[in-house]
């Protein structure tokens, strides 16, 4: 294939770029600064140092705008909240006082004062901090962020293009304030919005900014009329302005659909759309407008939140059908590059045959400027970059780890029948009920208990090699016991050993998984200094050895009361991992389905009578267009009932979720099939138990009483008021007693005291039955 070289030279860019630094820098000074062993002066030294560093590594690899604007202490979204002066009331002293430390108490909290919330942004594992909004709102531009960091990038010669996100997705991100009723809209403040927006532009435009990105993946959900009209008007009004810089409205993570046209209208100068996720729907939607006259397009062509390389040749195709289409296109990744790690050549553990498959923030960086040079001069400018890229791509197409032929063999003839337990629900309550033999209101807990600092030393030692295998298996068995021994004592109905040899409840799984890669340096931001490691699911999943049965057939050996089995579930597998992207998600969570179904019937072999699988990301993962969600949740729900479809009828399986708010998908964990679930509720007051009754949920579950996201102990009393509060929504025979989550974050004091709460309020509840 050649293309032809565009009339206008494509530029390349990218929208924000990984904040860590190569080594993490930022954490450590931001987490130095919090403990007071960094000053603020070397903090913003060391943030000034990491962004100079990713603009010239930008600009060398051939990127001709770069971002700014996009790098942050924590969360641009907070960062958003700054600039327009959206200050929460019960912050506004301790920003005033000190900006810097204000910021991060907003972010954290303090002793007094409570954090914004923090929740998952759009389908990504980032999380922001939630605005919160008013009728009494009043915002107020404050640009200093914004203009210094251009100001920065220009200094340094480059091209720059700051980076915010739009007023329309901040409002709708946006919750009521405290004092505001539950129904306020922040969208109806818009209006107030505008002008700050407009002054913050200005200002930018002011200090030598020729154009401005305003991100708007809002726009790529289901939107009302209303909130279109909203969109609409926004764009008019900035775009009317006079003293502002170029417009770019960038989408990412889907199609922009019902926006497109609104935003092809609008008086603004670009528009960046997502080619990746949903680049058919895009593709028609602008062929269907007329395309973009006298715009500029920017094709999010490079996935910007998965770690392959790219199809350039597919790319370039792309990008050729789009060329028509606008005054002038750019090639860009689909989204920030803060979705994935820095840099692949950093692994130093991962064969090079693999290695090549991969494209982190640096090597997709390269990929969009090679995309550029194709579209603008021809492919014959990038003969080398496209055969070596068509060379890697053939490698993992045909290498024996994404094509394993057995593990391929086994997924095609799975049945109906594999997917569905051997009796109906009814039918197996009854079954377990004689096998198992328990009280009514029985206890449990949702699988961790403490992991406690010399777990993770022991973990940390048997990683630098200074202890051994048999030493750290051990110091893992030795808490086992002490878990068991409490959970006896306390009076606990079903035990469990407590996930002692777990880092996390992904990884441990993925790292014993074959088809899996772990990196070593792959770091991702999940919320302010947090990173996560997310594994690799790079090739066909198989489980060569069980994975935990000896964890729990050792602690089952230590007691008569049953002790249940933990496993993370596919959905949850999947959606905390990098996925493959060479074949459909269902069957990627097929493989991983049959891989963990080996380990239940394992376990149910070894003498486990209870086990559950946790899918804790089962609604996180629901997709971000209500027409995509059947489809995504028939293979989750298929995935989950395969690896639990095969065991006895009087084996119980449990699942948990970890989410108060899961109305929209009560159907689907009813077609989960399990026996037993447990939920979040304790914050509540139990409204999930409500809601599953008011769907007619016909199983067993457990609606939190323990709050673990604090150190706070409940009392006896209050658990048990509570659960009283369940009651009238779920029978007696039909209710469980557990804490909210897991307890791997909390203390052992406040773990034992409120389990022995927990314990007492069951028995005195029970006692009125
Ligand atoms: N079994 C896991 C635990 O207790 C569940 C964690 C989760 O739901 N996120 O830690
Ligand atoms: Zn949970």
């Amino acid at each position: 294939m050649t293309t032809k070289p565009a009339a206008a030279a494509a530029r390349a860019t990218v929208y924000g770029y990984p904040r860590q630094g190569p080594d993490r820098e930022l954490k450590k000074a931001i987490e130095g600064y919090w403990k007071g062993r960094v000053t603020a002066e070397a903090l913003r030294t060391t943030a000034a140092g990491l962004r100079r560093v990713n603009w010239r590594r930008l600009a060398d690899a051939g990127i001709h705008e770069v971002p700014t604007g996009d790098f942050s202490y924590y969360d641009h979204v907070l960062d958003t909240t700054v600039a327009v002066g959206a200050i929460p009331e019960r912050h506004r002293v301790a920003v005033e006082t000190d900006a810097l430390d204000g910021y991060f108490a907003m972010a954290r909290g303090t002793q007094d004062v409570a954090p914004l919330e923090m929740t998952k942004w759009f389908d990504t594992n980032y999380h922001y901090l939630v605005p919160e909004l008013g009728p009494d709102t009043v915002f107020t531009a404050d640009s200093t962020k914004q203009v210094a960091e251009l100001k920065e990038a220009l200094a340094l010669g480059l091209a720059a293009r700051p980076v915010l996100v739009g007023p329309v997705t901040y409002l709708l991100l946006a919750k009521p304030a405290p004092g505001a009723a539950a129904d306020f809209e922040p969208l109806t403040l818009l209006d107030r919005l505008l002008p700050v927006y407009a002054r913050i532009l200005a200002d930018l435009r002011a200090a030598g900014a020729e154009w401005v990105q305003l991100d708007e993946p809002a726009l790529v959900q289901d939107r009302s009329p209303a909130e279109l009209n909203a969109a609409g008007r926004a764009y008019r009004d900035l775009g009317d302005r006079t003293d502002r810089p170029r417009l770019l409205v960038a989408s990412y993570f889907d199609r922009l659909g019902e926006a497109l046209p609104v935003l092809a209208k609008a008086p603004v100068e670009g528009l960046a759309l997502d080619f990746t996720e949903a680049a058919g729907a895009n593709l028609q939607a602008l062929a269907s407008v007329g395309g973009l006259p006298g715009k500029r397009l920017v094709a999010g062509v490079v996935n910007g939140r998965n770690v392959w390389v790219n199809d350039l040749s597919a790319s370039l195709a792309t990008l050729g059908t789009l060329l028509g289409l606008a005054d002038r296109v750019d090639v860009a990744a689909s989204c920030s590059l803060l979705h994935v790690p820095l840099d692949a050549a950093a692994e130093r553990d991962i064969e090079p045959q693999i290695l090549r498959w991969l494209a982190f923030a640096r090597q997709k960086t390269a990929e969009v400027v090679t995309l550029a040079k194709g579209l603008s001069r021809g492919t014959g400018a990038i003969t080398a970059e496209l055969a070596a890229n068509r060379a890697d791509l053939a490698s993992r197409a045909g290498s024996p780890i994404t094509r394993d032929a057995a593990v391929r063999s086994r997924a095609a003839a799975v049945t109906a029948a594999d997917a569905r337990r051997s009796q109906p629900y009814a039918e197996r309550a009854a079954a377990q009920r004689a096998h198992l033999r328990l009280p009514l209101l029985p206890t449990t807990t949702i699988g961790s208990f403490p992991q406690t600092g010399e777990l993770r030393t022991a973990r940390a030692d048997l990683r630098a090699g200074r202890i051994g295998t048999a030493a750290y298996e051990q110091r893992v068995r030795a808490e086992i016991q002490e878990v068991v021994a409490f959970q006896e004592k306390t009076g606990i109905d079903v035990l469990v050993h407590g996930e002692p040899e777990r880092n996390d409840m992904v990884q441990y799984f993925a790292e014993q998984l074959t088809g899996c890669l772990a990196t070593q340096h792959g770091w991702v931001q999940s919320y302010g200094t947090r990173y996560v490691r997310p594994p690799i699911l790079a090739g066909d999943i198989s489980r060569p050895e069980p994975m935990t049965v000896r964890w729990t057939a050792y602690a089952q050996s230590l007691t008569s009361r049953p002790v249940k089995g933990m496993l993370t579930g596919p959905v949850t597998m999947l959606a905390w991992s990098f996925v493959r992207d060479d074949q459909p998600l269902g069957e990627t969570a097929r493989q991983v389905a049959l891989a963990l179904r080996d380990e239940v019937n394992d376990l149910e072999a070894g003498g486990t009578s209870v086990i559950q699988v946790d899918e804790p990301a089962l609604r996180e993962t629901l997709p971000l267009r209500a027409a995509d969600r059947d489809g995504y949740l028939a293979w989750a729900t298929e995935a989950f009932r395969l690896t639990t479809g095969g065991v006895r009828p009087d084996t119980q399986i449990h699942t948990h979720m970890c989410y108060a708010e899961f109305g929209d998908i009560v159907q689907a964990i009813d077609d989960l099939d399990a026996d037993v679930i447990s939920l979040e509720a304790a914050r509540s007051h139990m409204q999930v138990a409500r809601e599953l009754a008011a769907h007619g949920y016909p199983r067993e579950a457990g609606p939190g009483v323990y709050d673990i996201h604090s150190p706070r102990v409940p009392s006896a009393r209050e658990a048990a008021e509570l659960l009283r509060t369940g009651l009238r929504a779920i029978p007696a025979e039909r209710l469980w007693v557990n804490p909210d989550c897991g307890l791997k974050t909390r203390g052992w004091p406040e773990t034992r005291a409120s389990l022995e709460n927990l314990v007492a309020a069951a028995r005195t509840v029970r006692s009125e039955l």
